[in-house]
Formats: C-alpha cells, sequence, structure tokens
C-alpha cells in the first residue's frame, strides 16, 4: 500500500565534507522523495547530545554526538510514497561494510561512525525529528 510519508534525513559531517550532497540529494530526487525542506548547519555537541538522546546508554553515545556537531551537515525534509522505509533502504545498512550494492552508505561511507547520513526509522521518530530541526 503506497502512502504518502515525510522523514528526516541528514547527511553526516563526512559527506558534506567530501562534497557528496549533490551526489546524495539525487539519490533522493531520482527515487521519488521530493526534498520539502533542505538546511546547512553546524549544530552544537548539546544540540547533537538531544537529538540522540535515545542512545544515551550505548558506549558509543560520546562519540556520536561529538561527531555529529564536528562540522557542517544537511539536513532535509524527505517525501514521498513510503519515504521512511524508502529512505531507510536507499541508506543501507548502519555499518557500510554489511551494506547493499549501491546504497549510499555502500557507496560513501567510510565507517560505522563515519556512515555518511542518518534517517529516521519510525514514522512517529520521523514526526519528532522533524521538529527537531524545522519547527520554530
Ligand atoms: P542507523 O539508524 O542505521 O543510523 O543506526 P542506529 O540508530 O543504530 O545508530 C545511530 C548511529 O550511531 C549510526 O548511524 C552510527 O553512526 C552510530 N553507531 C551505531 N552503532 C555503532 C557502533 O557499534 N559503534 C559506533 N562507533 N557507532 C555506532
Amino acid at each position: 500500500m503506497n502512502k504518502i510519508e515525510q522523514t528526516l534525513s541528514i547527511i553526516k559531517p563526512d559527506a558534506v565534507e567530501r562534497n557528496l550532497i549533490e551526489d546524495i540529494k539525487s539519490i533522493f530526487t531520482q527515487n521519488n522523495l521530493s526534498i520539502k525542506e533542505n538546511k546547512k548547519i553546524h549544530i552544537t555537541k548539546e544540540e547533537a547530545a538531544e537529538f540522540y538522546k535515545v542512545h544515551q546508554p550505548k558506549p558509543f553515545y560520546e562519540d556520536l554526538c561529538a561527531y555529529l556537531s564536528s562540522g557542517p551537515i544537511v539536513v532535509m525534509i524527505l517525501e514521498g510514497d513510503n519515504a521512511v522505509s524508502k529512505n531507510r533502504k536507499l541508506m543501507g545498512a548502519t555499518d557500510p561494510k554489511n551494506a547493499e550494492e549501491n546504497t549510499i552508505r555502500k557507496l560513501y561511507g567510510l565507517s560505522i561512525d563515519k556512515n555518511s547520513v542518518h534517517g529516521s526509522d519510525s514514522l512517529e521518530n520521523a514526526k519528532k525529528e522533524i521538529d527537531f530541526f524545522f519547527k520554530n
């Protein structure tokens, strides 16, 4: 069943630094996800800690927050049929080593932490994450 959804995508510092913004955006648009909102920002470590707070108990939490705030990122609202799961499929597995061919993480990811993109993992989290970056 098709349903129009919105999801949050982030192009992480490793990909921004390597000038991959347009390449990654074109993967979304070629797969019928339109970019409704889009901004390049540099968040603080405190903002990253708030964004990733579900991961607080994990051993890699500190590194994750330091990393997301280490340089500019691009945050986008993607919209289209089944946008949440479609974006996750286009991203590929968390660890680029395990990602399927032609996924963003397989093409561009460097490591499990420098894995180029973030994408909401459920419709509920998509709403929260969109609000986090785009609600005034
Ligand atoms: P995602 O939804 O595929 O991004 O993965 P998760 O929500 O499980 O994890 C969030 C982010 O934390 C991932 O994108 C990785 O950058 C990082 N991460 C996840 N697992 C590990 C790990 O075992 N070690 C490290 N260093 N980072 C991890």
